[in-house]
């Protein structure tokens, strides 16, 4: 799953209006390099030499719903930039008035329930 997540904490993190995440199976994902953590209602990793945004990892919010077992790699750390695809738009409630969406992408104004 790929979105853009416009939550308060993704806000926060990105310093900016919304994080593009795709999120894979997190026991696919193999982490080599020091990644240091940031608890808020989740876990956000980042490269303790430069800061920039790695990881969000959504267990401690989410437990047993739709993103668990799921690690969100933050897209704009990816070496290919191509590989990450939005599919949707999640959070869309706590947009600011001067954020800019895509109109095609699906929107839902808070997690979308798995079903
Ligand atoms: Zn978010």
């Amino acid at each position: 799953m790929a979105g853009n997540c416009h939550c308060i904490n993704c806000k926060k993190a990105t310093g900016s209006g919304y994080a593009p995440v795709l999120f894979v199976p997190k026991d696919s994902v193999e982490i080599t390099g020091d990644v240091r953590y940031y608890q808020t209602t989740g876990k956000r990793g980042f490269c303790p030499n430069c800061g920039s945004s790695l990881f969000e990892d959504p267990a401690v919010e989410n437990p047993g719903e739709f993103l668990s077992g799921m690690l969100g790699i933050c897209a704009g750390s990816l070496d290919d930039l191509s590989q990450y695809k939005p599919e949707i738009d999640i959070f869309t409630s706590r947009s600011a008035t001067w954020e800019c969406m895509d109109p095609n992408l699906p929107k839902f104004s808070e997690m979308p329930s798995p079903d």
